[in-house]
């Protein structure tokens, strides 16, 4: 999508500190970091949002849930981390391209604000 910050930086026209990447999804850490370790893990494809996923994204979606373990090992949150889903006006979502905060190395809080 031509406006989209996320797909810029899934087509490579804007840089990011990547961590992973395949055909289907890429993760690169956020510009604001909310924890020390703190990465964003987009599907590549347009999806504006959590509320916007349609029946056949269900196995993108799955391939994505399924590769956080494994960034998460490789970014060593061995002693666990926080998968964080921001969706919507209420859920504070600022960037219009589905994604997922991976945030590690600190003790979280709960409840979130
Ligand atoms: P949201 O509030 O859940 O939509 O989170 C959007 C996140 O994207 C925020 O944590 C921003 O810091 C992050 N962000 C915005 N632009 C960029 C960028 O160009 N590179 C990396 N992270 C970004």
């Amino acid at each position: 999508m031509a406006d989209c910050i996320f797909c810029k930086i899934a087509d490579k026209d804007i840089p990011s500190k990547t961590v992973y990447e395949d055909d289907e999804i890429i993760a690169f850490h956020d510009l604001e970091p909310q924890a020390p370790v703190h990465v964003l893990i987009i599907p590549k494809k347009h999806i504006a949002s959590l509320d916007d996923l349609a029946d056949d994204d269900g196995e993108l979606i799955a391939h994505l849930m399924l590769k956080i373990k494994e960034i998460a090992k490789d970014l060593n949150l061995e002693k666990g981390y926080r998968l964080v889903n921001n969706c919507g006006e209420d859920g504070l979502q600022t960037v219009k391209h589905l994604h997922f905060h991976l945030l590690g190395k600190r003790k979280m809080t709960w409840p979130p604000g």
